[in-house]
């Protein structure tokens, strides 16, 4: 299946204002996003930086990538000349390298950090206290290429309603809670893909990242 642009426009349709979609084209061929950018999709999300250093120089370049993997520190520099928004800032040292190369280039880049609010222990991100001790002190001025813009979380793969909206409840508290300390830049909270977006919106969700949904089931 290519991309299914009337589920998009269903699911735009059925957003509250300020919410907005990243649609997860990881795995998918260059067709299926120029198929997607046709319709009026800008914001691609992508999980590998090999597979987005070979996507981004032939397509559009109004595209704004959002880079939502797992980012090893070594790879930041391939993708920091055009990267949109980085979802997933789990390490303090990959702060520093985001740093580093960001100041190279005499830019800024957004980054969103990971928070863990999922019961499963193999997810990235940090815990809700690690958070909060470590954004509540002046992050900005050791950080001054990086514009500090939100949270990521990712809740649980189970089909239990209530455990899903504790997890993203959680990550919109930290969200609230660190609000006044990071300053206007601060206004993207996101969380919610294919399976649960409705209840990541009721939740106060911002930015969904929806791939399956829009692309088809991926191998
Ligand atoms: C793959 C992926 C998505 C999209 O998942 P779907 O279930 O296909 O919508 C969202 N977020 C992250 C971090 C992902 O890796």
């Amino acid at each position: 299946m290519a991309f299914n642009a009337k589920v998009y426009q269903e699911i735009s349709a059925a957003l509250p204002a300020g919410v907005a979609i990243v649609a997860v084209s990881k795995t998918k061929p260059i067709q299926d996003l120029q198929d997607a950018y046709a319709e009026g999709v800008r914001d691609f999300g992508e999980n590998y930086v090999q597979e987005l250093m070979e996507k981004q120089p032939v397509l559009p370049a109004d595209i704004r990538w959002h880079f939502i993997g797992h980012l090893q520190s070594n790879k930041v520099k391939y993708i920091a000349p055009y990267v949109h928004l980085i979802h997933g800032v789990d390490k303090v040292s990959l702060l520093d390298e985001i740093q580093k190369q960001a100041a190279k280039l005499g830019k800024k880049i957004a980054v969103l950090i990971q928070l863990h609010v999922a019961q499963e222990e193999t997810k990235f991100g940090f815990s809700s206290d690690e958070a909060i001790e470590l954004f509540s002190a002046a992050i900005q001025e050791k950080y001054p290429n990086i514009v500090f813009s939100g949270i990521m979380a990712m809740a649980s793969f189970l089909d239990d309603t209530e455990v899903l909206k504790s997890e993203f409840g959680e990550a919109k508290r930290i969200f609230d809670h660190l609000a006044p300390i990071m300053g206007s830049e601060w206004n993207t909270l996101s969380m919610g893909m294919s399976s649960d977006w409705q209840l990541a919106v009721q939740e106060g969700s911002t930015l969904l990242r929806i791939g399956s949904t829009l692309f088809g089931s991926r191998n």
